[in-house]
């Protein structure tokens, strides 16, 4: 069996454009665990208030998985883990530290033998709090062979019952990266007695290769994210790993837990949250990945798949129709239902507020499917109590003319209604939405996606305003755009504003 350690919610979660809120999180968390991972690492304990919460947060609500927190070699990085995932049922911290001599030079200008003890001191602190420690030789790929042995020897002699050997910088190659596992199984005391893991980034394209090079010397976990999202150019892509080991079962011989029918919706449920889509041709969940253009293709699919297709699409979970679900009819037994189904956990309270707004997008759209469902929660939860809140708007626009829109909102107290212009209905609401909350908001990043298909689809608005050199993202739902653009705005700013309460 090849254990899955997924690391969206902690290294891919850093990278640029895919923060997550606490919500998110957790409905990401919980995805993950119906996926099937082995181990969630959900976050940097002392990196932050917000870390530490959401990692708290994950580890009260999973069941099954085992939750994992990061730490330096430090006491307080370890408490900080300890305190986080506690009550979790299974957990596990993960110290490292960095072993190559560049980053002992310049970044912890310690010696290799001050490393050492580092080791031995954090590795036996942190075992003395959970049983289950992983430790990781940061930047494993570009250290001295033997000194590397050393340190895992240490590292296990204090009870680690996981060593990882990261490619921290994605500079290694396949058949060297398996060279440098080899050595540690082969040469290190007790290395076969514990899990050896692999994470790997894909700065040269090779972090899927890696990983999958040092799982045929013996590697038993890989740390993957989902659709590969990590720092530069992104980590290992566990949808790649975990179905190039089931289609090429019969070279590999190992097994994963991975569910894999849920890959898709664990891959779109992300791409929901970060608002970022993956290429068409991204292996595995990009959108042509299962389609055949090419004549001769298609008739080699027609008459049999296996002729050009090596995996099947039902596999990933990748179903022809989109299910159809509710409708205007549908009540709120149905919608809870239906939110159960799709693994949301609502309370009375909050019920109450999901069916009047679902009950609004039905209706003025006929069919809603899954996707408009997942839209619907993950907006849910982006509203702030108090602030701003839409009351009303108008926009005119023809060709070759200024466009006007004017924007009444409410501040909890009395209705301010202002108008804006500029070269579009969008660009007119944002100059309004300006007009009322001031300057100091700039427009960094727009997009809008339509949920689904149809005229009539829902569109996805997800913005970032900046403002004092910080980042907030606001996010709008509505088969009208200008509407869906005008509720992302404001959300970004009632985002800045509960921040500074
Ligand atoms: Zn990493």
């Amino acid at each position: 069996m090849i254990k899955i350690f997924d690391t969206t919610l902690r290294d891919g979660e850093q990278s640029p454009g895919c923060s997550m809120n606490l919500y998110e999180k957790l409905q990401m968390a919980r995805q993950l665990e119906r996926l099937g991972v082995d181990i969630i690492e959900a976050g940097f304990p002392a990196a932050s208030q917000g870390d530490f919460e959401s990692v708290q947060a994950i580890a009260r609500s999973l069941k099954k998985t085992v939750i994992c927190g990061l730490a330096r070699c430090t006491k307080n990085d370890i408490d900080a883990v300890y305190d986080a995932i506690k009550d979790a049922n299974f957990k596990r911290i993960h110290v490292f530290i960095a072993t190559s001599d560049i980053h002992l030079k310049y970044k912890l200008k310690k010696t290799r033998k001050e490393v050492l003890a580092d080791i031995a001191e954090y590795v036996s602190y942190a075992k003395s709090l959970v049983d289950d420690i992983e430790f990781s030789c940061e930047d494993a790929s570009r250290t001295d062979l033997d000194f590397l042995c050393e340190a895992v020897d240490i590292a296990i002699q204090n009870g680690a019952t996981t060593i990882n050997l990261p490619d921290t910088v994605g500079y290694a190659v396949p058949e060297e990266y398996a060279n440098m596992i080899k050595t540690v199984i082969d040469n290190v005391p007790n290395a076969d007695k514990v899990d050896i893991s692999v994470h790997c980034h894909n700065d040269l394209g090779l972090a899927v290769a890696n990983s999958l090079a040092a799982v045929g010397v013996g590697a038993t976990q890989v740390e993957c994210t989902i659709n590969g999202i990590g720092e530069r150019a992104g980590n290992a892509a566990c949808e790649e790993i975990v179905m190039a080991l089931k289609t090429r079962h019969d070279y590999y011989g190992k097994d994963t837990a991975i569910k894999t029918t849920e890959i898709m919706r664990t891959s779109n449920l992300l791409q929901q949250i970060t608002a970022t889509r993956v290429s068409p041709t991204k292996p595995i969940v990009g959108k042509n990945v299962f389609a055949h253009e090419s004549g001769i293709h298609q008739h080699g699919v027609l008459q049999d798949k296996s002729t050009y297709e090596i995996m099947d699409p039902a596999m990933i979970g990748l179903v022809e129709t989109e299910n159809l679900v509710l409708g205007k009819h549908s009540g709120k037994h149905a919608l809870r239902a239906k939110l159960e189904e799709l693994g949301y956990e609502v309370d009375d309270a909050q019920m109450e507020e999901v069916f009047v707004d679902f009950k609004n997008i039905a209706d003025s759209k006929k069919q809603i499917y899954d996707r408009d469902i997942h839209a619907l929660m993950l907006r849910e939860y982006q509203k702030v109590s108090g602030g701003y809140e839409l009351v009303d708007y108008s926009s005119f626009t023809s060709n070759g003319k200024e466009s006007k829109t004017i924007i009444k909102l409410s501040d909890g107290k009395e209705t301010i209604e202002r108008v804006g212009s500029g070269a579009g209905p969008v660009d007119a609401a944002f100059d309004c939405m300006a007009n009322i909350v001031g300057d100091k908001f700039q427009l960094e990043d727009f997009a809008i996606h339509s949920v689904t298909r149809g005229k009539d689809a829902l569109g996805e608005t997800f913005l970032s305003l900046r403002s004092n050199g910080q980042v907030f993202n606001g996010k709008g739902l509505s088969n009208d755009i200008i509407k869906s653009s005008i509720i992302a705005y404001v959300n970004a700013v009632n985002q800045q504003a509960q921040l500074q309460d």
